[in-house]
């Protein structure tokens, strides 16, 4: 084990910063073979095989060429959840898990009807149905792909979620019913902003969950907050994950729809990053 470990840092030391690496040391052990951390420690003088060490290899040079160890290992951790992810879905982050710790702790009424606009993987929508298990919850998105890899993720955690294939440009064209929360994380990056970005993201995730342009960058909050402004039941709530510098544009817009109780809060790394407002 201590050899191996020693093995993936100094392969990676050229790549990644050591914290990093720390990271994915923990994420192989426990998903190649289901060591725990405290295990790790335990067994540290256990010797790994030629499969096992061939497997370690494989997983340590994908990880040279930037692809995200979510995709290698096609799972992570999301509040508290196992879920599957691959390319073509956003890795779920932790600033989302921040968006649905606001809402799990915002006064929803029983037996609420949700909605996750632009689901992915369909973290925000789980992660909501597993906490909130009386409410019933919807998740949509635009891409065939991401709903097939959401309801999967659904299944294996034995969550009910009724999934809905649009593209929310367009509702329209689509029958809905009411709901009583809405929330979306829906493409926020502008293409000037693609040089702040790494390039795992960059060369690996998609395009279409991360990326609007420079002219129209709120084009999807604006149309969702119309949306809400039709499907969303009086004194419900409309919650977004936003981009950092759009906060005062995010208030400007849905305080102009006539929404409510408008509050911006920062994340973890104290940027601009939600928004929560009341019909
Ligand atoms: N927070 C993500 C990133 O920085 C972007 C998510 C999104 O566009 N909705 O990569």
């Amino acid at each position: 084990m201590q050899q191996t470990i020693q093995y993936i840092r100094e392969e990676l030391a050229p790549y990644y910063p050591e914290t990093e690496i720390s990271g994915f040391v923990q994420m192989m052990m426990d998903r190649v073979f289901g060591l725990s951390y405290t295990q790790m420690i335990l067994e540290k003088d256990r010797v790994f095989d030629k499969e096992e060490q061939a497997m370690v290899t494989a997983i340590v040079n994908r990880l040279k060429t930037h692809e995200p160890i979510q995709y290698i290992l096609g799972v992570t951790e999301f509040y508290g959840l196992q879920l599957g992810v691959k390319p073509g879905v956003l890795i779920p982050r932790p600033e989302t898990e921040e968006l649905v710790e606001w809402i799990c702790k915002t006064e929803i009424l029983e037996n609420s009807k949700i909605v996750d606009i632009g689901t992915g993987s369909g973290c925000i929508a789980l992660a909501l149905k597993n906490v909130i298990s009386n409410a019933e919850v919807f998740a949509v998105d635009t891409s065939e792909d991401a709903l097939e890899v959401a309801a999967e993720n659904a299944r294996q955690n034995k969550l009910e979620i009724t999934f809905k294939h649009a593209n929310i440009l367009k509702w329209q064209e689509y029958e809905w019913q009411q709901f009583d929360v809405i929330v979306s994380n829906p493409p926020y990056v502008r293409e000037c902003e693609k040089g702040l970005m790494e390039t795992n993201v960059l060369e690996h995730e998609p395009e279409l969950a991360l990326f609007v342009s420079d002219n129209d960058p709120l084009i999807f909050y604006r149309t969702i907050a119309e949306f809400a402004s039709k499907q969303l039941n009086e004194g419900g709530f409309l919650f977004f994950e936003i981009n950092e510098y759009l906060g005062d544009e995010m208030i400007e817009l849905v305080n102009g729809l006539g929404f409510k109780s408008i509050e911006l809060r920062r994340d973890l790394n104290n940027k601009n990053r939600m928004l929560k407002c009341k019909k």
